[in-house]
């Protein structure tokens, strides 16, 4: 099943751009193989608003979100995970306006219990005023939203809902234009599947991720992105079949026809899924020749 992407999206950088009567965007001049057109910064409500991932601390977008909040009261501003093109504008914006950070917790954060320590390509510098959990709300003039916990792309990832327009901020856990990067330790394939569940069991009339333009059918859209992973999965037991028992060489094969620049991503991805297939008690490892080599168990 192919998943529904959408990557006709395309807009300037800077532009504060109307979306819904509560709804606002402004682009980060950050596009990449990962960020694809930029970070599109959300902000919601009218007088008084929230800003969703702030993005990343560069001069002119942190010029162009301040020009788009003019004339406006900045009340909350949300997280939904710490990489580096999502919180650090956050403090810049916290400066000028006074208003409250909002997240699960630091970089981290959900691994941290479980005695695992992540430092890679995070936003370690973040530090949310305000700690919230899955299932409490940030109510201001005209907006409430409802946390949705999503580890898996990262261990401290929150989706949020805005209770009125039924729609769900998806940060990088869903995107419309790409499947999400999930790279061990902090992210987690185990996880991340158990919260594209959890969103498929929610009836969110819209998504909107942080790189590229809405989903407009969340439940189809989800159906393909699970489907997506299965069928990724599968090819890893295939290959374990047929001997190709390295991530390089897996990655090789799968992933054959994809720009080679993902391909380091590609290989994390392909570890968080054997990590999981490990877990399961289906997949063993052994150290030899200088390389870890997997087999398939029972
Ligand atoms: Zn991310």
């Amino acid at each position: 099943m192919a998943i529904p992407f959408d990557r006709k999206f395309d807009v300037p950088a800077g532009d504060d751009v109307a979306l819904t009567p509560l709804l606002h965007r402004v682009l980060a001049p950050n596009p990449g193989p990962f960020t694809f057109k930029g970070t599109g910064v959300y902000i919601v409500g009218k007088k008084d608003v929230a800003v969703i991932d702030p993005g990343p601390d560069i001069p002119a977008h942190i010029e162009a979100l301040k020009h788009a909040l003019a004339g406006r009261h900045l009340r909350h501003i949300l997280v939904t995970h710490t990489h580096s093109d999502h919180s650090p504008a956050a403090k810049a914006l916290k400066e000028w306006s006074g208003a409250k950070t909002y997240a699960f917790g630091p970089h981290g954060s959900g691994k941290a219990e479980e005695g695992v320590k992540v430092e890679e390509g995070g936003d370690m510098d973040f530090v949310p005023d305000v700690l919230v959990r899955d299932g409490e709300t940030i109510a201001g003039d005209g907006y409430t939203f409802e946390c949705v916990f999503t580890p898996g792309h990262t261990s401290n990832h929150m989706c949020f809902a805005l209770r009125e327009e039924k729609a769900l901020f998806t940060g990088d856990h869903v995107m419309g234009w790409s499947t999400t990067v999930v790279t061990p330790p902090d992210g987690d394939m185990a996880a991340y599947m158990a919260s594209l569940r959890k969103l498929r069991a929610r009836d969110d009339a819209i998504l909107w991720p942080t790189h590229g333009g809405p989903v407009r059918e969340p439940g189809p859209f989800l159906d393909a992105y699970i489907a997506h992973r299965l069928e990724r999965e599968m090819q890893i037991v295939t290959s374990l079949a047929d001997g190709v028992d390295t991530i390089p060489e897996i990655v090789a094969r799968l992933y054959a026809d994809v720009d080679k620049r993902l391909h380091p991503a590609a290989a994390r991805s392909v570890l968080a899924h054997l990590i999981q297939l490990t877990q399961e008690g289906r997949v063993g490892r052994e150290d030899r020749g200088g390389a870890t080599h997997y087999h398939l168990l029972g």
